[in-house]
């Protein structure tokens, strides 16, 4: 069968020998792809070199032995393709740079400590202007803040809290009012009509005063203040405002058979006191001069109104009191009436504290 003796070429693939004498030059590139196709499989395996073969293109064989090897290679080739599997260990991917730059970026979120920081302010803030606040504790219980924890461990090593001093404890000054501010005041309430006098710097001690005080006798002309009230002049001129612009209109709409207001009774204005009258926690606005409670209007005729609690009272004399108590935040920051609470059932109480950005609190 053989035209010519050749020396046989051998081929190991995984300890398996046989004899390959190729005799056409066409098959040459046949088993150089079938090498390559192997080469590709031991690279999946992590196995190198797992087939060595050695051609040589002198060799010659007859048609049926070139078939047969070529079939039997083919054979081969497959069983070692069908053999191939993925590698046991998987390349595990690495975290992507993205993540490991937003992990850092979440630290940078607004901590949640801050929220109840400004809630804190908030609640203590409007309780303090309360003159007669009969449950002071309530908002610090509802509202925890993180000044809140440190307050037992405050009371016995540190310094006590605000709620916890005496007036004396709590080392106040009056505030200073600039000679511009007053004079621009002054000249406004001059403009209204308002009669008052300046009266000496009250200074009680322990914070209590009024750097540039004024005496009130009559908030508009005509209309007296009794008793005479004394507090700082922006006091008086909200008083003034919020009189001739929302509480004598309503009142001639709800009483007018009562004729012209000529009289607002007020229960307090200047005093020297904590809130509630306590002996510890926040000093009252009246304390500052910032505040004036009012009890009752009286008339040219018939009955004075009354402040006291009218939530259910469906007469006109009743809208006069709601209305009269939401418009008096546009002139004080803060206003209470019978609605707020039991201590202020018998009078409005209006203060001009300055809060930060403005804030006002009116019930
Ligand atoms: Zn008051």
């Amino acid at each position: 069968m053989f035209r010519r003796k050749i020396p046989p070429s051998f081929c190991r693939i995984k300890n398996m020998s046989f004899v390959v004498n190729i005799s056409h030059r066409r098959y040459l590139d046949l088993f150089n792809h079938v090498y390559a196709t192997l080469a590709n499989v031991a690279k999946l395996q992590r196995n190198m070199q797992p087939c060595v073969l050695i051609l040589h293109e002198k060799t010659t064989q007859d048609g049926l032995v070139r078939k047969t090897l070529a079939i039997a290679m083919s054979l081969v080739c497959l069983a070692l393709l069908t053999s191939a599997r993925l590698p046991v260990q998987a390349p595990v991917p690495l975290p992507k740079p993205a993540e490991a730059s937003e992990a850092p970026a979440s630290g940078d979120v607004p901590k949640p400590e801050q929220k109840p920081e400004s809630g804190s302010e908030k609640k203590p803030e409007t309780r303090s202007d309360v003159p007669a606040e009969p449950q002071p504790a309530a908002p610090d219980t509802a509202t925890p803040t993180p000044e809140d924890k440190p307050a037992a461990p405050a009371e016995k090593q540190g310094p006590k809290l605000p709620s916890q001093q005496t007036l004396e404890e709590q080392h106040l000054t009056i505030a200073p009012e600039s000679e511009a501010d007053h004079s621009e005041c002054v000249k406004e309430l001059q403009s209204l009509g308002v009669v008052f006098q300046d009266i000496s710097r009250i200074d009680d001690g322990n914070g209590c005063g009024i750097d540039k005080p004024i005496k009130v006798s009559e908030v508009l002309p005509g209309i007296k203040l009794k008793p005479d009230a004394v507090f700082r002049c922006p006091v008086a001129l909200a008083l003034a405002r919020w009189m001739k612009e929302t509480v004598i209109p309503a009142a001639r709409v709800a009483a007018a058979d009562q004729g012209a207001i000529t009289t607002v009774n007020q229960a307090s204005s200047y005093i020297c006191r904590l809130r509630n009258s306590a002996e510890t926690g926040k000093v009252s606005e009246h304390a500052r001069g910032n505040a004036v409670d009012i009890a009752s209007f009286s008339f040219e005729k018939g009955e004075d109104i009354a402040v006291k609690p009218r939530r259910e009272d469906s007469t006109l004399i009743g809208a006069f009191q709601r209305t009269v108590s939401a418009a008096g935040c546009l002139y004080f920051t803060t206003v209470l009436d019978p609605e707020s609470d039991a201590a202020h059932e018998t009078h409005f109480h209006l203060d001009v504290l300055e809060r930060k950005g403005g804030y006002r609190y009116c019930h």
